[in-house]
């Protein structure tokens, strides 16, 4: 399988996050790309770079505002001789105002991110923004023939909305290859998300929309982040109505109870009958994962591969989480390779 990868990843490095009361190194670094890039290598996969795109493609799923701020949060902040970390310290919570934008650096930064673990560094927008070309380039490549491509995305993208980032996530990767994919003539899409995580800020983005169905498997919500979305009892709006599904899970679920929540979610892309899928595919369901408490085993990722591959669908992958760096590769492998095999 075509793998699409950047080595400007690298410069999203050196951040801190706020976790469980410490600020500690980022979970999400550069050796999780490192070692997925060495195993798809090792496994004989063609790596090649992403292709540049006018930032209109990023202004079809994100508010333009805010992709600026993402742009120029760092040279704000030096430019204002800020000491510390770029994180911010205050949100607007209930019964105060969303509506009005700060115009100051630390009201800005509560205003567009939803949580403290989650740092802008100095080459955050860089790799950011590379990532984001990396999974519209693997949708390029799947509109113009490729059964199905794999976008190595560093950072990640599930949790960033339409204005709004946390999670690790800036840019929204699988909402940009889903909203490539239909610009360039699909007609529907479905988004598989099977990160550990709730994908919120794919649902938000898609929440109102019919040409998009979102699907995902994930810890609940009630116990595990991002906490405020990703219960089962959300399915959409409007047009929406319908095309979000969210199987949450407890922590602690094996591959027995994975397996049928997956096939429940493969029985629901089916029923909608999509021209394309794209796949969230993080591999934090890894029972020594160090912030999830799933329990897969690295034989479970190559069943994850063929079951998706099963959907006959072209297909796009999109990194997302996964933080037990030494099995991260084989892990990711495991899947590519198997989905690699059985859409041959
Ligand atoms: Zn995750």
């Amino acid at each position: 399988m075509k793998v699409v990868h950047s080595p400007l990843h690298a410069r999203h490095d050196g951040g801190v996050e706020l976790y469980r009361g410490q600020l500690v190194p980022l979970f999400e670094k550069p050796e999780r790309a490192a070692m997925i890039l060495a195993a798809l290598e090792a496994a004989g996969h063609e790596v090649t770079p992403p292709r540049d795109f006018p930032e209109s493609r990023l202004h079809r799923v994100h508010d333009a505002e805010f992709v600026a701020f993402l742009r120029g949060a760092y040279a704000r902040w030096i430019a204002e001789d800020r000491q510390g970390h770029l994180l911010p310290s205050g949100f607007p919570a209930r019964g105060m105002r969303r509506d009005h934008r700060p115009s100051g650096i630390s009201g800005m930064l509560g205003y567009y991110a939803f949580d403290a673990s989650t740092p802008i560094v100095a080459g955050t927008w860089d790799a950011a923004l590379a990532a984001a070309r990396a999974a519209m380039t693997a949708a390029a490549l799947v509109v113009e023939g490729e059964a199905a491509a794999y976008a190595l995305c560093r950072p990640p993208g599930h949790h960033a909305g339409r204005s709004t980032y946390g999670g690790y996530c800036y840019l929204n990767n699988a909402a940009l290859a889903a909203q490539y994919l239909l610009d360039e003539g699909c007609r529907r899409v479905s988004v598989i998300d099977i990160d550990y995580h709730h994908g919120n800020g794919t649902q938000e983005i898609f929440w109102e929309r019919d040409d998009v169905q979102f699907v995902s498997l994930h810890g609940t919500p009630d116990t595990e982040y991002p906490w405020f979305l990703g219960y089962a009892d959300e399915r959409g709006e409007g047009r929406g109505e319908g095309h979000t599904f969210n199987l949450p899970l407890p922590a602690g679920s094996g591959w027995d109870t994975y397996e049928g929540a997956l096939g429940t979610a493969l029985d629901a892309i089916r029923r909608y009958a999509p021209d394309a899928l794209v796949v969230s595919l993080g591999v934090d369901t890894f029972a020594a994962d160090p912030i999830s408490a799933f329990r897969l085993d690295v034989p479970h990722y190559p069943l994850i591969g063929r079951l998706l591959a099963g959907l006959g669908l072209p297909t796009v992958l999109v990194q997302e989480g996964g933080y037990a760096v030494a099995e991260i590769g084989i892990n990711v492998a495991g899947v590519i390779g198997a989905f690699a095999t059985r859409a041959a």
